[in-house]
């Protein structure tokens, strides 16, 4: 090891706190420090590459270094780096609202910029209340969403998508929500076959709607595959009937497509799969190629419409960031997409999704400590489990999640677990001998772990 990791290594220990991280062990740990990027691969201060498994948290969609994105920065940064977009423009954040609105599902119209998966998630519920309280009915507060959800870690997003581990401590300043058990067969409908489960999930979400019709909202739903619950799938039959559900009720629809949008599930946006627009959509991680933070809030004319109306009124969206549409990521933004068509990257995902499916069935399903593989596009959860037929799960504190991805590290592979659930989200742009390698790897990493 060099002198200079042993200097960053100790100034890390000594400084740095880690989001998500148990700071005890990271300290008692060496640190990968990733230097550069290239392509699909991270490289660290002493040179050793990595595949990036995980797409640097779900975020890269064409590779790191990607020349396009890259200029398109620079060019950004030698006009203006940031400039506001409160009572100003400018053409990047213009152009990038456009563009967005030509891809989205149709029906949404306007954009409304932040920074992170969690603003927009924000932004998505004060702007569904405030349209309630503008429209008259102004008993509609309240908020539904799906058990297990995770929409980011803010008080607002983190009272829609609620998780035990992640936000016990946080309780008392979480407003209540009205939770709907997604139709997930080893959770919420143990032993039930898959159609059963999800007609059950379905008139539970019929009863639990109608009968709150006049005091919700919005629902939001993260669409086909809840991601940080374990990767969590559902068909799109649910996600059609939530969608018409809310509609009869008149129950405001919000998309978070954090995670799925910008091709992830194999499609522009998880919604298209199922043919849904929702009324609010939620969009950061891929927005900018997983280059820069940006996110946006896109809503139907009807939103925005209900928010116009004399200064005096102060019907006004009253919200922002500062760096809310930050010109560079704007720049990445667009830059981005004109990749996306220019290299036919939804094109050419799809053989990828293909062998990916064939390979987790016939190599990773087999396998004895694997219980169940769940997919959508380029977004993969492999659960793990100590027994598999009992579905028992492995002792916390045996930590074999963990273990897979520090075999896979050594392998020059990384990826990220969330718990037992060993997760694979290469970017979007990965070559076919790249995503071999990456299976390749986390399969024996698999075994390494579980038959030791
Ligand atoms: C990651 C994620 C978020 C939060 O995004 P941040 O940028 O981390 O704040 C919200 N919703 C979903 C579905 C996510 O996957």
């Amino acid at each position: 090891m060099s002198s200079r990791y042993e200097r960053l290594k100790r100034l890390d220990h000594a400084y740095v706190w880690h989001p998500f991280t148990q700071m005890q062990d990271w300290m008692a740990d060496e640190p990968c420090i990733i230097e550069s990027g290239e392509g699909h691969y991270l490289v660290d201060i002493n040179g050793k590459r990595y595949l990036d498994g995980v797409s640097s948290l779900w975020c890269n969609v064409h590779g790191h270094r990607k020349r396009e994105l890259d200029e398109a920065i620079k060019a950004q940064v030698d006009k203006i780096a940031h400039s506001t977009f409160l009572g100003l423009s400018h053409p990047p954040g213009i152009e990038l609202a456009e563009k967005l609105i030509s891809i989205a599902p149709e029906g949404l119209k306007r954009v409304f910029y932040s920074d992170d998966g969690a603003t927009a998630v924000e932004a998505a519920l004060k702007i569904a209340v405030q349209y309630w309280q503008l429209d008259g009915e102004t008993k509609r507060t309240r908020i539904a969403s799906l058990g297990e959800a995770y929409h980011g870690d803010t008080v607002g997003s983190m009272s829609v998508g609620y998780a035990e581990t992640f936000h016990r401590f946080h309780r008392d300043l979480l407003f209540p929500v009205l939770r709907l058990n997604p139709p997930h067969v080893f959770r919420y409908y143990e032993g039930m076959r898959e159609a059963d489960a999800l007609k059950h999930a379905i008139d539970e979400a019929e009863k639990k709607l109608a009968g709150e019709k006049d005091a919700l909202a919005a629902l939001i739903v993260e669409p086909l595959i809840q991601g940080a619950a374990g990767m969590w799938a559902h068909p799109v039959e649910y996600l059609r009937a939530l969608r018409e559900i809310c509609r009869r009720n008149r129950i405001l629809f919000i998309a978070d497509e954090v995670a799925t949008g910008f091709g992830r599930t194999g499609r522009m946006f998880a919604c298209e799969h199922a043919g849904v627009t929702p009324d609010i959509l939620c969009v950061a991680k891929g927005i900018t190629g997983g280059y820069l933070p940006l996110a946006a809030t896109l809503a139907t004319e009807e939103i925005f419409s209900a928010f116009l109306g004399e200064y005096k009124e102060f019907k006004s969206f009253f919200h922002g960031h500062t760096y809310t549409g930050n010109p560079l990521g704007c720049a990445a933004g667009l830059a981005s997409l004109k990749v996306f068509e220019s290299q036919k990257i939804l094109e050419r995902m799809q053989p990828k999704i293909e062998y990916l499916r064939e390979r987790l069935a016939k190599k990773f399903l087999p396998l004895d400590h694997v219980t169940d593989t769940r997919q959508w596009g380029l977004m993969v959860g492999i659960e793990l489990a100590e027994d598999k037929q009992t579905r028992r799960s492995y002792p916390v504190e045996k930590r074999i999640g963990h273990k897979v991805i520090l075999e896979a590290r050594r392998r020059g592979v990384i990826i990220r677990p969330l718990g037992d659930v060993v997760i694979l989200m290469p970017p979007l742009a990965i070559g076919d001998d790249e995503l071999k390698t990456l299976l390749d790897v986390v399969c024996e990493s698999i075994k390494a772990v579980t038959e030791r």
